[in-house]
């Protein structure tokens, strides 16, 4: 498959964003060796090349239903329209506004104007959900697009300079047999990362919260292509919501018993837990009744000091993901310093840094470094503390552990004496898909 969206408005990332004696720091983000462990495939779909595809196959605007009642929203909650909010796109810019979840678009999302006025409404998981309606359907079942996507993902890491990458999806949200969905996003993983050989990429599969049906086969998949590599699966999570930890909801007992088959057959399990503040409890859960490994975001905990006691006896790893924490309402922004991940590395927690849905939030892994670097009071040691920490924690084998270990080590050494400082060169092919729209 071959087409390719226009990048005339993707701007040069961080030029207004330090300060000129601060650029030193914008080269070290670009050219710094990265790990990210928690980012979602299908949150990454390009929506500009999206559009162009929409574009170049218009009968596909069928494939978007016409309203669909979303599973979170009340039952007597209007459906909502997601045909006629695509088809009314004119412009890259008016879907890329559909598909991302930035608060002042909401309304849009929800049939109506956007507001003219910088006010920002507070931010929700639900809405964050909302946004995958206006570009699954049409992915699904559409293996060329599946792969050319999972492809352009390794380019979007390459770009960034990030060395390893655990991505995660649900194969059954792709398509109705989630084995052709994972066969086509494992070829264009592993076709991206021919193209680009110092990438290594794995996956995860994720069970959906409300969908407890699909979880016998996720834990399945995993059993089945955890040796699969290059780009095997390596271990398994639950997306979408927490409702699954409550042992009444109609959603615990599937999403349970694949985490104990998982936990059986020895597949790592990392679990979106205490992402909103209501929702403390589960991180106990996950890592005592589940047996998670590692927890996607868990901010909630840092009200919690005995948690904590147990997330640092437990060795759990924490992976923070500073944009999505705002945009979800999980952390309610106060000053940065305070942010959770601060909170957790000052109780000796080790966490990592992840874009989660960089699409969707409209944002990149090295903008959620320049947050860390600028505004979090992260400095150039604790980056490559966390990196160490990040590899560390990675479901990879130790094999390829070693590899992105020597990787880090060497690069930091290389830029380190060419610079005489501490990797502040421009990385060549750097190019940040954040877009400046406001
Ligand atoms: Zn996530």
């Amino acid at each position: 498959m071959s087409f390719t969206a226009s990048s005339s408005e993707d701007l040069e990332a961080g030029t207004t964003w330090f300060s000129p004696e601060e650029q030193d720091l914008e080269l070290f983000c670009r050219s710094v060796p990265k790990v990210e462990l928690h980012i979602h495939l299908d949150g990454c779909f390009d929506p500009q090349d999206l559009w162009a595809y929409l574009q170049l196959n218009p009968h596909l605007l069928q494939c978007f239903p016409v309203e669909k009642k979303l599973p979170w929203e009340k039952k007597d909650a209007p459906a909502a329209r997601i045909q006629d909010s695509v088809a009314k796109c004119s412009t890259a810019l008016d879907y890329r506004r559909l598909c991302t979840c930035r608060r002042r678009y909401r309304r849009l999302r929800h049939g109506q104007e956007p507001r003219r006025s910088m006010q920002r409404v507070k931010g929700s998981l639900e809405d964050m959900l909302l946004c995958f309606e206006f570009f699954t359907p049409l992915v699904y079942d559409n293996f060329a697009l599946l792969e050319h996507l999972a492809c352009d993902f390794v380019r979007r890491q390459y770009e960034q300079n990030v060395i390893y990458s655990e991505v995660r999806y649900s194969p059954q949200l792709l398509a109705s047999d989630p084995r052709l969905a994972h066969a086509a996003i494992t070829k264009g993983l592993r076709r991206g990362c021919q193209e680009f050989p110092n990438v290594i990429v794995n996956q995860l599969l994720c069970g959906i919260n409300f969908c407890p049906q699909w979880a016998p086969d996720v834990v399945n998949m995993a059993i089945e292509f955890r040796d699969d590599f290059p780009c095997a699966v390596v271990g398994i999570d639950v997306a979408a919501g927490e409702d699954h930890f409550h042992p009444e909801s109609p959603f615990h007992k599937d999403h349970f018993a694949m985490c104990q088959k998982a936990a059986q057959h020895g597949i790592p399990i990392t679990l979106h837990a205490g992402e909103v503040p209501e929702s403390m409890d589960n991180v106990p859960k996950a890592i005592l009744k589940y047996g998670a490994k590692r927890i996607g975001h868990g901010y909630a905990v840092v009200r919690d000091l005995e948690t904590m006691e147990l997330i640092k006896a437990k060795q759990i790893h924490f992976e923070a993901c500073p944009s999505s924490s705002v945009e979800t309402g999980g952390w309610i922004k106060t000053d940065w310093k305070d942010h959770p991940a601060n909170v957790l590395r000052s109780n000796a927690i080790k966490v990592s840094l992840s874009s989660d849905d960089p699409a969707v939030f409209n944002t990149s892994l090295t903008w959620q470094w320049r947050i860390a670097l600028k505004k979090m009071g992260w400095n150039k040691d604790d980056v490559l503390q966390v990196l160490q920490d990040s590899i560390d924690a990675s479901f990879a084998p130790e094999s390829q552990k070693e590899k992105v270990r020597n990787r880090l080590q060497q690069e930091y050494n290389s830029r380190n004496e060419r610079s005489g400082r501490l990797m502040e060169v421009n990385y060549p092919d750097f190019r940040d898909r954040v877009h400046y729209d406001s």
